[in-house]
């Protein structure tokens, strides 16, 4: 259907006729955000008004705001955690929601070492669906033709586990790809990968990541967009690519598949892609065995328009390196979302990294906003939360959901900026979570964890009369994997007796062993994050970190040590006074049965 006999959105000229709708539908909810989020609240408390968690609290069937906001507390996931801990048992009582509790989610947030679990219901599955189905019409408006080729996504799944009350647990995208939501999702022209269902759903993530590359590489002329959930998924796929691919080439001369994939499916699946193709092969390796992979993935995909990786928050670290391998393609972050609720989408998804917001649908939680004002010590009045439609522009807040699941304003933990509006829903920059020190994939390790691993670590060295006096990080994310890196400041009281580099090595061990196992299992699992090092600097180095501090304004009576730096200047300081360096000699333990 010709464009111009469409309805026409505010946004943009829509690419189809059901881009059209979805257009619309974001117009509708952001034009009508305050009554969206009055019903959604409604519905939130009319329904679950038998559950153990609201009865607590009398609301007497009351579903407005201000009986809410008077009677339910604002919590953190340590407050439910007994409650949830029953479900996860097997209580089927309803306890947080009136639905029947359907899986756990697995966050990549912990509490006390472990991922937290998130309980959800059924039809979260079709809310999480509904965000998705928006990002293409969006992505339409601003590039043309992606009708006329395919996506290049790096997807995979991860192992589940099983609670003791029989509830699976797993990520939330492991939960989405295997639903059927994505496996019999219907055909859309505009949306078409690369990956077939069989290599996205292989929990083997080399013979996953294998296939899905050997698979780009074949349809490497109709890849119009690469991309991966995060940045770091990305890089690791460059990685592998540029590990494998003298076998990847060979199998595409040879028209056969590598024998260390072996499953099945995914063997069947690909007869379909077989075909020698010696010209094929030999233009990707020339590529491939140059030195310099400066825009390889332009290289290596030449139709190329966007990367599609989000690389707000954390990820930001690897903006450099992607603009290095993609020689400066535009960086697309679409959405933004969690395991306890997806949020929003951006509505201007090729504009500049620096300047993504998300705007959030209201339609998908209850949500509130907790002025965030770092700044204010001492104030004692408890803290008035703020309606979506209410939020300032210039301001900070934390994130404070209310879903269909069970979760009872809570406090989600990250921090947002208001940019703006699109009609009357706001838009946010994501400022950062939250207490966190330390990222390199998924992982993400708070100062008292980072203290705790530094303690157990020190325990090595009592026996040689040395303690650790100050200690910094930082998240290295030039190699790849990225890794932490722990600046030691020793102090050795018999030097004849000084610890070896096996000790220190061993250090590194008893650090990654301390690291909650989310950490632990990109270490061992995943692969995603290198081996911990430790960098043992001269004495007096934290001393000249302090001078440096205060020759920049910093206070002497209120000067800290950083726990985690990043700043270059401070970077070259810690580095120059390097006496030496130690890795972790092996894997840290992590068992995927391990649940509380
Ligand atoms: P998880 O519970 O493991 O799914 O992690 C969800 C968290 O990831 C969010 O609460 C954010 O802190 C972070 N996150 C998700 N999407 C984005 C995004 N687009 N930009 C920055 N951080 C994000």
């Amino acid at each position: 259907m010709a464009v111009d006999s469409i309805l026409s959105s505010p946004l943009g000229p829509p690419a189809c006729e059901k881009d059209a709708k979805k257009l619309q539908y974001i117009e509708e909810m952001t034009r009508n955000a305050d009554a969206v989020q009055e019903n959604v609240l409604a519905e939130i408390l009319s329904r679950n008004s038998h559950t153990e968690y609201l009865k607590r609290f009398n609301l007497g069937g009351a579903t407005d705001r201000e009986t809410f906001k008077s009677k339910i507390p604002i919590v953190t996931y340590e407050d439910l955690q007994p409650l949830i801990q029953r479900i996860a048992n097997g209580d089927r009582s309803p306890i947080l929601s009136a639905h029947p509790v359907t899986e756990f989610l697995t966050s990549s947030g912990t509490s006390a070492g472990e991922r937290k679990l998130m309980p959800t219901i059924k039809e979260e599955l079709d809310r999480r669906q509904l965000l998705y189905s928006l990002l293409m019409p969006v992505m339409n408006l601003y590039v043309k033709g992606l009708n006329k080729g395919k996506g290049l996504y790096f997807l995979f799944v991860k192992s589940e586990t099983k609670t003791p009350g029989g509830l699976l647990a797993r990520p939330v995208l492991t939960s989405y790809y295997k639903s059927d939501h994505f496996k019999t999702r219907p055909y859309d022209p505009y949306n078409v990968y690369t990956s077939p269902n069989e290599a996205i759903l292989c929990a083997d993530s080399f013979q996953s990541m294998y296939t899905q590359m050997l698979c780009g590489l074949y349809e490497r002329e109709q890849v119009l967009r690469v991309g991966a959930v995060f940045a770091s998924g990305l890089i690791r796929a460059i990685r592998f690519l540029q590990l494998n691919w003298p076998q990847l080439t060979q199998d595409i001369q040879t028209g056969s598949l590598n024998s260390k994939v072996t499953d099945p499916a995914i063997r069947e699946c690909m007869t379909r892609y077989f075909r020698p193709d010696p010209e094929l092969a030999e233009s990707i390796a020339k590529e491939c065995a140059k030195e310099n992979w400066e825009g390889i993935i332009t290289r290596i995909w030449p139709n190329t328009k966007y990367l599609d990786v989000i690389v707000t928050g954390a990820m930001a670290q690897y903006i450099p390196t992607l603009d290095y391998y993609s020689g400066g393609l535009p960086l697309a972050c679409t959405m933004y979302a969690s395991s306890e609720c997806y949020f929003g989408l951006n509505l201007n998804p090729m504009c500049k990294p620096s300047a993504v917001s998300y705007t959030i649908m209201p339609n998908m939680a209850y949500f509130e906003f907790l002025p965030h004002e770092p700044n204010l010590v001492g104030v004692t009045s408890p803290p008035k939360l703020v309606d979506l439609v209410d939020v300032e522009i210039g301001k900070e807040y934390e994130l404070v959901i209310t879903t269909y699941a069970g979760l009872y304003r809570y406090r989600v933990g990250d921090i947002l900026r208001v940019t703006g509006f699109h009609n009357s829903a706001p838009q946010f920059h994501f400022v950062r979570r939250k207490n966190v020190l330390l990222s390199i994939d998924s992982d993400k390790t708070d100062e008292a964890e980072l203290q705790t691993a530094v303690e157990n670590a020190s325990l090595l060295l009592r026996e040689f009369n040395t303690s650790v006096v100050e200690y910094t990080s930082y998240a290295d994310t030039k190699t790849i994997p990225g890794h932490y890196v722990i600046y030691w400041e020793l102090l050795i009281k018999d030097l004849s007796n000084s610890p070896s580099n096996e000790v220190l090595n061993q250090c590194c061990l008893a650090m990654e062993e301390s690291l909650n196992s989310v950490y632990r299992q990109g270490r061992v699992a995943d692969n995603s994050i290198g081996p911990l090092e430790i960098r043992v600097v001269k004495n007096g180095t934290f001393e000249e970190l302090m001078d440096y501090a205060i020759s920049r304004g910093a206070s002497i009576n209120q000067y800290k040590v950083p726990r985690c730096v990043s700043f270059t200047p401070i970077m070259e300081l810690l580095d120059s006074r390097v006496i030496s360096t130690h890795f972790s000699p092996s894997a840290p333990r992590w068992n995927l049965q391990r649940r509380r």
